[in-house]
């Protein structure tokens, strides 16, 4: 049984762990690549609890997409034991990797491009509608935040996955990797196909069918698994089942951080 760190609000629902269930499970030489979006100070305490609810399912390695400055605050500042947290969970394993730098889109893209950005990432697309200089500078004033943090991030992974040519450019020669919603880019190599799953949780229709989405895909899954969780989820209790059922069924699948799959 999970429980909360910090002693802050608690979530409505009750994480529980299910039995072992009978099912088809992957073969011991895959892997699964869990990421926790939006970790900032507002999350901390969410964030907490789902990384302890994922041990209690055996994954001991995980990648936390950290938000660097919310409402362009620094996090550490706000939230010293949030920076403390994630000192101590990479030393245990786990990845720090940068998600954006506010996670909130600042000035709108052309037509277009902009309503592709409301869909994709709702008010999140930060990188929409910045041009490459203004994209250079967000992407470096959040590594440094994280760096002084103590935290280096080997990789980046953009807000909604809402990318731009910019920050593929600005990205290239800074990250070892990112990572967008259908693959993973290593600097130098090949992207890799790897659809990440992930529920949605901004409008009806997303909440109602990702669930059912995210079990199918997990069924039909390579032998990268990549799933996502965000805060939110834990509001959702048809979100937490899903979640489940795919990490029962990754039971044997070997846990990764993006950093790991970048030195595979
Ligand atoms: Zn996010």
């Amino acid at each position: 049984m999970s429980t909360l760190a910090g002693g802050a609000t608690t979530p409505r629902l009750q994480l529980v762990t299910t039995p072992a269930a009978p099912v088809a499970r992957a073969s011991a030489d895959s892997r699964l690549a869990v990421a926790i979006h939006d970790v900032e100070p507002a999350t901390y305490e969410r964030c907490a609890l789902m990384r302890d609810w994922l041990e209690d399912h055996g994954v001991d390695r995980v990648t936390l997409l950290v938000i660097p400055a919310p409402d362009l605050h620094p996090f550490a500042d706000r939230r010293p034991e949030l920076a403390s947290w994630l000192r101590e969970r990479t030393a245990r394993g786990d990845a720090v990797a940068q998600h954006g730098l506010q996670h909130r889109q600042a000035r709108k893209g052309a037509p277009l491009r902009q309503a592709f950005a409301r869909w994709q990432a709702r008010d999140a697309a930060e990188f929409v509608g910045l041009d490459a200089q203004e994209t250079r500078r967000a992407v470096e004033s959040g590594r440094r935040l994280l760096k002084l943090a103590g935290v280096e991030p080997r990789g980046f992974v953009a807000p909604g996955y809402a990318y731009t040519p910019s920050l593929r450019e600005a990205l290239a020669d800074r990250f070892d990797w990112w990572a967008d919603l259908l693959r993973l880019h290593r600097g130098g190599r090949a992207a890799t196909l790897s659809p990440a799953l992930t529920l949605g949780t901004t409008t009806p229709l997303k909440r109602a069918l990702s669930p059912l989405l995210i079990r199918t895909m997990s069924v039909t899954g390579g032998s990268l698994l990549r799933l996502d969780l965000h805060p939110a989820d834990l509001d959702h209790s048809r979100h937490m089942l899903a979640l489940d059922a795919v990490l029962q069924r990754a039971g044997r699948r070997t846990a990764v951080t993006y950093d790991d799959l970048v030195a595979a």
